[in-house]
């Protein structure tokens, strides 16, 4: 064999040549596998593609027989080819047909050849296709030429999926042609835009170095940007707060200064890539990687790496990206798509001004959702395989009313959109009408509507919606937001904008929320079986005491002459109120002995999110000034169903039975221990969930800025006198349904619960 280096080198610099050649896409995958055979010495080269029912087609060879191309076909997890399908991991193979894995095919003439070498073809962690190659000696192929061949695979999956490739007009009409798909409605509303993809992508055209000293220099700057934005991580003021996701950055910025890994990425430079596109190897096999293993330890791990990855990319991209936000075609809305995305990262689009979201991943009651919901963003999300069907700027149409996703529409479809559109900012305008009328059912029973809010931008919904208040404002999201954590000055700044904004409504500020899905940028300290029921929310301020008294202290001197309402969350035992309330009476009199205005009053809830704390609350009367039930967790604490995992977070209803019983209980006890209660989970946006909220007796509910609108046209369409005794029959009787017994009873009583 040549040198292992020149191999791919050679072998890059010719690719190059092939792919810029002007010739039918058959002719050029058979010129690939011609010149990887000559290179590399390889007695037959072939490759593999992956068929819409999972088989894999023989596309292109070099060595065995032509007649066998598109002709023979290996099912998933058949023969060496089909595992390595199977297992996205190449397999090098002295003796093949004595593999017990070997499967021959009599018509390919691949009798000679022992020795084998097959690794995956993989983009968006899917395995697209398979590429070998063959020797007849029974020789063992070197770390470097499996390396080589890794490379060579890279390439071939941009040739197997760019829009030219395939053996005719199919395909590339399949990548150019609307595909339509559906997901699950994350936040309604409809929107259009171009693609704007969020795990960074590599043209093929960036593929090839050309200068590679050049890239290996655009490496290590990247580098050193790197070390430095995680030194700023470890920065003084994190120092002392944050014992344990000190060592977690720690940890990060040695998973960034592995040399094997820097190593790993300059080899593939050398051998002829870009430096994003050594990147971009590496990338795909953690993310194949990631697709596979099922603990969940090492997916977080294999998951540092893919970001680790995207975040060299990001560098790299730098002012391209720049450039691309304010490229001529910028005043185009775009709609963000993403695998997956945590509410830090959606945060951080927040000024692109996005016209929808589509994820692949993610459920209706996780906080990307809510941050969606918060800043109105229509989203759509768990559509498996939705990155392959996109390319960055494609147009696409995102319906979130029925979940719809319409990418690379026709011009009727475009058409039919706008007229949604409209009927959609007429139906808005209503609610708009409706923005100064009481909020009150038919037989005038007043029911305080107030706003879920965590971002400066929901305090324009106070406005929009004629709000009452805020009845939840989630201060964790701006420790989400910010790389560092923030000053007390910049908690300060915020609690008083918020004040200021709500202008004498009543506000209740929930203390940070912190842990579960909310996790801070790379500071998620402890790795946990289940994040939900582990060390989060108030659990985890109260073994912080620096950190939460500090956001006490901010809160206390935000309001100065004003009246302050906090309340804690996911508070468990009577133990934890009393303890979070000490801290807050303790920076009252801190602040006041330094000569602080104090609140005009100070109000001290809590947030009834575990069924347990629901049969402590007798522990707290007289002590505790309020409750709001937290819905979102309750519901899911209450059915045992994880509220991140799609599969099950729309399985156990919340208009249900057991659960609406659950909440009138609640209230019950709160109205006997002479607590006031009310209600602020997104599920109070909903007027058939709020219609149930206030049969049982709440009288106060807080929801998303979308919510107030409908809730407030079903109350005023609602006799709840009527009502009540027929709702309590049908809450006691076991009839099927109780979704669909209120939807008919509704229909009979015109109780506007949609549009119709
Ligand atoms: C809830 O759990 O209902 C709630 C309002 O809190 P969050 O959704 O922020 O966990
Ligand atoms: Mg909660």
């Amino acid at each position: 064999m040549p040198d292992s280096f020149s191999i791919p080198r050679l072998l890059m610099n010719r690719l190059r040549t092939v792919m810029a050649e002007d010739v039918d896409p058959e002719t050029r995958l058979r010129s690939v596998v011609q010149l990887i055979a000559n290179t590399m010495v390889a007695d037959v080269c072939s490759i593999y593609r992956r068929v819409d029912d999972g088989r894999l087609e023989l596309l292109a060879t070099e060595g065995l027989r032509q007649d066998a191309v598109h002709r023979t076909y290996l099912a998933e997890g058949e023969g060496l080819v089909g595992q390595i399908a199977k297992n996205a991991e190449y397999l090098s193979i002295q003796d093949a047909p004595r593999h017990p894995s070997f499967s021959y095919r009599p018509e390919t003439g691949e009798d000679p050849y022992h020795a084998f070498l097959g690794v995956p073809i993989l983009r968006a962690g899917q395995v697209i296709g398979v590429l070998t190659v063959q020797n007849q000696s029974d020789r063992c192929y070197q770390d470097d030429e499996i390396d080589s061949l890794q490379t060579i695979a890279m390439v071939l999956a941009e040739i197997l999926s760019s829009a030219d490739y395939d053996q005719d007009a199919i395909d590339s009409a399949r990548s150019l042609r609307p595909v339509n798909l559906k997901g699950r409605v994350l936040c309604d509303g409809i929107g259009m835009g171009r693609i704007r993809l969020h795990d960074p992508v590599i043209s093929a055209a960036k593929f090839f170095a050309e200068d590679s000293e050049l890239e290996e220099r655009r490496l290590d700057v990247a580098f050193e940007e790197l070390n430095r934005s995680i030194d700023r991580l470890l920065s003084a003021e994190i120092g002392g707060l944050w014992d344990e996701p000190r060592e977690v950055i720690e940890a990060y910025k040695l998973l960034a200064s592995d040399p094997a890994w820097a190593e790993r990425l300059r080899e593939g430079i050398r051998n002829g890539l870009s430096a994003e596109a050594a990147i971009d190897r590496l990338r795909r096999e953690h993310r194949a990687r990631f697709e596979k293993v099922k603990d969940s330890y090492l997916r977080e791990r294999l998951h540092d790496l893919e970001d680790l990855d995207n975040r060299l990319l990001r560098i790299l991209a730098g002012t391209d990206d720049e450039r691309a936000a304010s490229s001529p075609d910028s005043d185009v809305p775009e709609v963000l798509v993403a695998r997956r995305l945590g509410p830090a990262e959606l945060l951080e689009y927040g000024r692109l001004n996005l016209a929808a979201i589509v994820l692949e991943e993610v459920s209706t009651s996780s906080h990307a959702a809510i941050v969606a919901r918060g800043a109105g963003i229509p989203t759509v999300g768990g559509i498996k395989g939705l990155l392959n069907h996109v390319a960055r700027g494609d147009m696409v149409v995102v319906d979130g009313e029925d979940g719809s996703v319409h990418i690379r529409p026709d011009e009727a479809l475009i058409e039919a959109f706008g007229e949604r559109k409209k009927l959609l900012s007429e139906r808005q305008a209503a609610f708009l009408a409706l923005r100064s009328e009481p909020s009150e059912t038919l037989d005038h029973v007043p029911v305080k509507l107030f706003l879920n809010a965590g971002l400066g931008l929901d305090l324009d919904h106070l406005e929009s919606t004629g709000a009452e208040g805020l009845g939840l404002f989630r201060t964790e999201f701006q420790f989400l937001m910010s790389d560092t954590l923030p000053t007390i000055s910049e908690q300060v700044a915020l609690y008083q904008t918020v004040l200021d904004r709500s202008d004498g409504r009543q506000v209740y500020f929930r203390t940070l929320d912190l842990g579960g899905d909310k996790l801070l940028p790379n500071l998620n300290a402890t790795r946990e079986e289940n994040p939900a029921l582990g060390w989060r929310s108030i659990r985890f301020a109260l073994d912080r005491p620096g950190l939460f008294r500090r956001q006490l202290r901010a809160l206390v001197r935000a309001a100065q002459g004003r009246a302050l309402s906090v309340m804690f969350p996911m508070v468990t035992h009577a133990s934890e109120f009393r303890e979070a309330r000490r801290l807050l009476e303790k920076e009252l009199s801190w602040n006041l002995a330094r000569g602080y205005r104090p609140p005009s009053e100070v109000k001290v809830g809590a947030m009834l999110e575990t069924p347990a704390f629901a049969y402590g609350l007798d522990a707290l009367k007289g002590e505790v000034d309020f409750i709001s039930v937290g819905t979102n967790d309750m519901l899911q604490f209450f059915h045992a169903a994880d509220r991140m995992t799609p599969m099950i977070s729309d399985r156990y209803h919340f208009v249900s039975r057991p659960f609406i019983r659950f909440l009138k209980q609640v209230r019950e006890t709160c109205e006997n221990l002479e607590i006031p209660v009310s209600i602020c989970g997104e599920g109070a946006g909903d007027p058939i969930k709020a219609l149930c909220l206030v049969a049982i007796g709440y009288r106060g509910l807080s929801m998303p800025a979308g919510g107030i609108g409908p809730v407030k046209r079903m109350l005023r369409s609602l006799n709840l006198r009527d009502f009540q005794s027929d709702f309590d029959d049908l809450l006691n009787n076991s009839s099927p349904s109780l979704h669909n017994s209120l939807l008919e009873f509704a229909r009979r009583h015109r109780i506007k619960l949609s549009d119709d």
